[in-house]
């Protein structure tokens, strides 16, 4: 199960941690609220999320009259599960055409495993029989268009490419052009993730966006914000910045497997009201899986 295996490290961190405290607590009381607290904090829930899920907690705990700290435990897990599932204000699903092409456009900053991810869905789509094609519009980063040639040889998809250094918008309008010769039944587009000249990124978007606009209205379907896990807070900034920028439609959480802050989906969905659609679990193809709140949440705990 490449969800659970995945969480081993968060859940290491923070399903022991969380049995520990039940195992040690004879009542429920105030201290045992604030350790759980810290507990939650430190696995990168974020600071407004745990005040709601500790507020939430406090009340159930009352209103079913629960005394003993063991029952408590999947009382959390049916919180978390509620705080994630209730803003359900976006579906968790990726808009998809079906007869039609659908554009897909991948926003975040370098490192953060943004080719990867591009590479793992090429080989998702490409296996269930659709015809995949991608753009190589980092043409900033120094390796970014070889690497994504790596993939498309690798899973078997055509990359549209112009040399390092020429201008994404004349790409993009160069894969949109062979996307539609090719009856293509997915674009995914890489961008540029300099995030040190924002508002030079930001109109490079920009620009970008409107050519897949033009050429094809509705377009961009879903424009999927990458982050990683790993860097905790700083995916909250960053997914602030970029908010403000473009109409984010989605998450992917990379490199979940290499943190033990995995809470860190919650906050996200919970404080900043975007889906979380898919996670990286590892560095393999087929290590993407579409984010489910209760496998999420329950494989921490089992
Ligand atoms: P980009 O600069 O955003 O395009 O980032 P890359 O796709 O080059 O990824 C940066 C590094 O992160 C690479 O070494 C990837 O193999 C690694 N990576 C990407 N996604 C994951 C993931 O889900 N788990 C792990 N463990 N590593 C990942």
């Amino acid at each position: 199960d490449k969800f659970k295996s995945g969480l081993t490290k968060t859940r290491t961190n923070f399903a022991n941690k969380v049995n520990d405290l039940v195992a040690r607590y004879r009542k429920i009381d105030e201290d045992f609220f604030e350790e759980l607290e810290e507990i939650l904090i430190q696995a990168d829930v974020g600071f407004q999320t745990v005040m709601e899920l500790i507020d939430e907690l406090k009340m159930e705990v009352k209103r079913r009259n629960i005394q003993d700290p063991a029952e408590v435990q999947s009382v959390i897990s049916e919180k978390l599960v509620e705080i994630y599932s209730s803003k359900d204000d976006a579906p968790n699903t990726l808009n998809i055409q079906e007869g039609a092409l659908t554009v897909i456009l991948f926003v975040g900053v370098n490192g953060v495993g943004k080719t990867t991810t591009i590479g793992k869905l090429a080989h998702k789509f490409n296996s269930e029989g659709k015809k995949v094609i991608m753009a190589a519009g980092d043409t900033f980063r120094a390796g970014a268009i070889e690497q994504l040639e790596v993939w498309g040889e690798r899973v078997g998809v055509e990359v549209i490419k112009q040399g390092e250094g020429s201008d994404p918008a004349a790409v993009m309008f160069d894969a949109i052009q062979a996307a539609k010769a090719r009856k293509a039944d997915i674009l995914l587009c890489d961008t540029a993730g300099r995030l040190q000249n924002k508002v030079n990124l930001m109109k490079e978007l920009e620009k970008v966006k409107r050519v897949i606009e033009r050429e094809i209205p509705g377009a961009p379907h879903e424009v999927l914000l990458v982050l990683d896990a790993t860097t905790g807070q700083n995916a909250m900034i960053q997914a602030k910045t970029f908010q403000e920028a473009t109409n984010v439609s989605g998450i992917v959480l990379t490199k979940l497997d290499g943190t033990a802050k995995g809470g860190i989906v919650l906050a996200i969905r919970n404080e900043l009201h975007i889906p979380v659609k898919f996670v990286g679990l590892g560095e393999q193809m087929d290590d993407l899986q579409p984010f489910d709140a209760e496998k999420y949440v329950y494989g921490l705990f089992s």
